[in-house]
């Protein structure tokens, strides 16, 4: 009801002109898009915060276009912003993490408009045969059909109670957060395979079919070169998926994020993006010891010369937003609205 009644506000706010307005008041700062993964399946509907249909994608790049949005690539932006080049209209696209979708699903899309993105590559899970685990839990029990199921043969102490247990909504929830808690630390990703192979036969969703169908699968090696060949930009994300304050392991995160991929590219990896947004002041030594030129956010915002380097702002798009609110965003309206309310 709520989303109606703004969307319904937004569609009147673009006919009175007002898009058109904050666009040409705001035609000097620049947009940074965000997006995760494409769908090949049914990924948006399990977390549509992080995915998004490649038709609707399509739709994005094309009213980009239609609206004469320059599409830049990320380095271009920075260096603007450094030298204080104004230009109109821009646009930066920038990926997370590095699905496979991002080849298979986005690239064609992109390469048809000829816009250079930005991948931000998380390398634990990359060029491995398996999806990233987390996700696949969470998969695994959105998707199963399965009322009634016996966790205690996954071998997890804190699951040892859980012989007969109802599949409600809340013990899928706690269920799985226990499940993520015990494999996440585990040493060798095989052990972690291994309980998802379990946990597929306890919740009768295939394991073997999820992985081949690569829904939460990273890029191989190989794929990462066919991106590149497709003008997209690699970049750093952590090997980990975390950046914590400690100044030894964040140093290490970055040092084996470059480690994995950046022999495997023309050129050094010099920008980042905090892995789910957390981010602090704490980390900006960090960055400036290994030579970082901008971090991004998924902060809501537009990036001018007055953003700090480490703490760029972006637009996030996934199915969760509608085309006309992807417009009050990219026009500047929205961004308008949170200035005058603060
Ligand atoms: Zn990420």
């Amino acid at each position: 009801m709520r989303s109606t009644i703004k969307n319904s506000i937004f569609h009147l706010s673009k006919y009175l002109g007002l898009f058109a307005l904050s666009r040409w008041l705001l035609r000097n700062k620049v947009r940074v898009l965000c997006y995760h993964g494409f769908t090949t399946k049914d990924e948006h509907l399990n977390v549509p915060g992080l995915f998004i249909e490649p038709q609707e994608f399509a739709k994005r790049m094309n009213y980009l276009k239609h609206k004469g949005y320059k599409v830049i690539g990320l380095e271009q932006a920075y260096q603007d912003i450094e030298q204080g080049v104004r230009q109109q209209d821009r646009v930066v696209i920038t990926i997370d993490d590095g699905y496979v979708s991002v080849l298979r699903k986005a690239a064609p899309i992109m390469k048809e408009y000829n816009y250079p993105s930005t991948l931000y590559l998380t390398s634990y899970f990359f060029d491995k045969d398996c999806p990233v685990f987390t996700l696949a839990v969470n998969y695994m029990f959105w998707k199963t059909k399965v009322t009634e199921a016996d966790f205690a043969s996954l071998g997890i102490p804190a699951l040892s109670n859980y012989k007969n247990c109802q599949l409600s909504k809340e013990n899928k929830n706690k269920v799985s957060i226990l499940i993520k808690e015990y494999g996440q630390p585990l040493k060798g990703n095989e052990k972690r395979v291994a309980l998802l192979k379990t946990l597929g036969d306890i919740l009768q969703v295939d394991y073997q079919q999820l992985n081949q169908d690569r829904l939460f699968n990273l890029v191989t090696k190989q794929e990462l070169e066919q991106l590149e060949q497709c003008g997209v930009d690699i970049q750093l994300h952590t090997h980990r998926h975390t950046f914590p304050i400690d100044e030894e392991i964040a140093h290490k995160e970055i040092q084996d994020n470059k480690l994995v991929v950046n022999p495997l590219l023309g050129a050094p990896m010099t920008h980042f993006c905090y892995p789910s947004g957390v981010w602090s002041t704490r980390h900006w030594e960090v960055l400036e010891k290994e030579n970082i030129k901008t971090a991004t956010t998924c902060q809501t915002g537009f990036v001018d010369e007055n953003s700090p380097k480490f703490a760029w702002p972006r637009i996030l798009d996934s199915s969760r937003v509608s085309q006309i609110e992807f417009e009050a965003e990219v026009s500047g309206f929205n961004e308008l609205l949170r200035m005058a309310r603060s």
